[in-house]
């Protein structure tokens, strides 16, 4: 038994002292069903009456019934547990994975997790529903059938226990001696699983590099190394089952010669004889039940590890324990703000102060690498600065609560996430409780509200698992519907006009500076030509600000903005 394991199962105590209870009464029938067989053989021996016999069979029949009846519980006891603790485990990982945000999960293949939540609660729940009450049932039911047998004949249960103790002793040692580590096969099965799911969601790469025979190969050792570790474990545990097979039957072979020969000397009545012979066998039972449970207990360890560590991961950022009231003005300030990813990296942004007036519109431009996306995402809170500190309205937003400060602002981003589901339901995440018109108000600011009523199913059209039916135009368009019904007072857009055609782009532009009147926008613009009009662009650089004013002074001062904008015009 893993403590760490009980632990994180939640409260289910009282459902596994169900399972335990009618486990053992499985047991009882079991034992109950040998003592009346053996009484009845006795009466067969002693010449007795036909209705003496039969009425020792039909008790046995009916133990037998009532058995199937409690196995049956059992296993209604053992899927309810199953689904409770599964439940209650996605529940906790996915608060978890909610709590953590985004500045966590980037760091982790998307395929590692899947296969820890899924995957690893699965393997978990056999180890709750079965290996557990198994145990109990093992410990207290052996124990009991020996007591049982010894009330009849101390020496037969004497051997008997013997061979009881040393079956576990033996398994353990075997394992440990033979077993390959439990994690092995875990990890294969995760590594196969993330390299099938990343080949599925870049299929269209893998295509049209003409990469998937390449891919294929890859995908070939991973399966190859899956099995490998699968074989072995196989191999184990076949050889396991041999030698506790022998023990058992070893064990209940030579307690029936020993007894044998004592009823031929006389020691020992034959009903006792008989008692043993039936008995004998029930008390391995329990074992055989735990021995078949061991194997999912086994996985478990494996999956257990991967969703432990994420259990114990700590957020990147914490809620205040007292936070601060929402800002009533929505002007921003990074005040000597340096942040690194990690500790032995350069630092994505060396302390950069720079402010967005209250309803002032600022661009952020620079070379790709050169700490825009970090600025939104500190902004956002998804991270902490090292030093320095960000504030909104003079509060600094450490201050506030992350709910608080999310409520705040709307963001455009350059890939915009489109759940399964309808355009309309993907418009109501920024506002559940919108009304139709809101969202078509809404739709019809963004641009796109022609377009959605247009389709056949109108706003009830489902968009694709990843929204692959809509163009990178039409997705943005419905992110800026989203940011309008949200309706934030501080709006940041990741401008992502360059994949999309001209007309579009207009639409676009439009919608956007239609929003961005009376809020405060902070701007990351790719095509310089769309910010002319900004209250102030900031130009960065390594995670720098270099230079900042408005466009004609910066082209007139000839730095690294006179510069971009020289390429970029001449890119065009
Ligand atoms: P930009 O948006 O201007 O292209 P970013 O803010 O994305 O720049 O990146 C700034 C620096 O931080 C880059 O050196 C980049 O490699 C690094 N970086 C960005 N995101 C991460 C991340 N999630 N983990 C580690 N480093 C990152």
């Amino acid at each position: 038994m893993d403590r760490k394991l009980l632990a994180l199962a939640g409260p289910i105590g009282g459902r596994i002292a169900v399972s335990v209870a009618l486990g053992l009464l499985v047991t009882v029938g079991y034992v109950l069903q040998g003592l009346f067989l053996s009484f009845a053989l006795a009466e067969i021996f002693r010449d007795a009456p036909e209705a003496e016999i039969v009425k020792w069979i039909a008790a046995s029949v009916a133990v037998v019934a009532a058995r199937g009846v409690f196995v049956w519980l059992t296993e209604i006891a053992a899927l309810k547990t199953a689904s409770r603790t599964k439940g209650y485990l996605r529940e906790r990982l996915l608060q978890k994975l909610i709590d953590l945000g985004p500045g966590s999960l980037m760091r982790r293949r998307t395929g590692d997790l899947q296969t820890a939540i899924v995957g690893g609660v699965e393997a978990l729940e056999a180890y709750y529903a079965r290996y557990l009450p198994a145990i109990f049932v093992a410990l207290i039911g052996c124990t009991g059938v020996i007591l049982c047998l010894a009330s009849v004949d101390r020496v037969s249960a004497l051997l008997l226990a013997a061979f009881v103790v040393a079956l576990p002793i033996a398994d353990r040692l075997w394992l440990r001696w033979r077993m390959p580590k439990s994690s092995g096969i875990f990890v294969a099965m995760g590594a196969f699983a993330a390299y099938l799911l990343d080949s599925l969601q870049g299929i269209v790469t893998l295509k049209a590099f003409d990469a998937s025979a390449r891919r294929r190969a890859e995908l070939a050792e991973h399966a190859e190394v899956l099995r490998r570790e699968s074989m072995s474990t196989l191999s184990v545990t076949l050889m396991r089952t041999g030698l506790t097979g022998l023990i058992s039957l070893g064990g209940v072979a030579v307690v029936l010669a020993v007894d044998a020969w004592r009823v031929a000397a006389g020691e020992l009545a034959p009903l006792a004889l008989f008692m043993t012979l039936l008995l004998a066998r029930e008390a391995f039972r329990p074992l055989d039940r735990l021995e078949k449970a061991f194997h999912t207990a086994w996985t478990a360890s494996g999956a257990a590890a991967p969703i432990m560590e994420l259990l114990a991961e700590t957020s990147p950022v914490q809620d205040p324990p007292a936070p601060a009231v929402r800002p009533s003005t929505w002007d921003i300030a990074f005040d000597h703000v340096t942040f690194a990813y990690s500790p032995d990296e350069a630092p994505a942004l060396r302390s950069a102060s720079f402010s967005v007036a209250n309803q002032g519109l600022v661009a952020l431009v620079g070379p790709s690498g050169a700490g825009k996306s970090t600025v939104v995402g500190l902004l956002l809170r998804f991270f902490d600065p090292q030093a320095g500190s960000i504030r909104i309205g003079g509060t600094d937003i450490r201050a506030l609560s992350r709910a608080d400060l999310r409520g705040l602002i709307s963001v455009v981003s350059q890939e915009t996430y489109l759940f399964h589901g309808s355009i309309e339901e993907n418009l109501r995440i920024a506002k559940p409780a919108a009304t139709e018109q809101e969202i078509r108000a809404a739709a019809r600011i963004a641009q796109i509200d022609g377009f959605i009523s247009g389709l056949p199913q109108g706003y009830a059209t489902p968009v694709g698992e990843r929204g692959a039916h809509l163009s990178g135009g039409q997705r943005q368009r419905l992110a800026i519907a989203r940011a309008v019904l949200k309706d934030a007072p501080i709006l940041l857009l990741d401008e992502a006009t360059s994949s999309v055609d001209p007309a579009s782009e207009r639409a676009i532009q439009h919608a956007l500076s239609e929003i961005a009147k009376r809020r405060t926008t902070l701007v990351i613009a790719h095509r310089l030509s769309t910010i002319r009009n900004a209250d102030r662009i900031l130009v960065l650089e390594d995670g720098a600000v270099r230079e900042q004013g408005r466009h004609d002074d910066l082209i007139r001062s000839g730095g690294l903005y006179s510069r971009l904008v020289f390429a970029q015009g001449e890119a065009a």
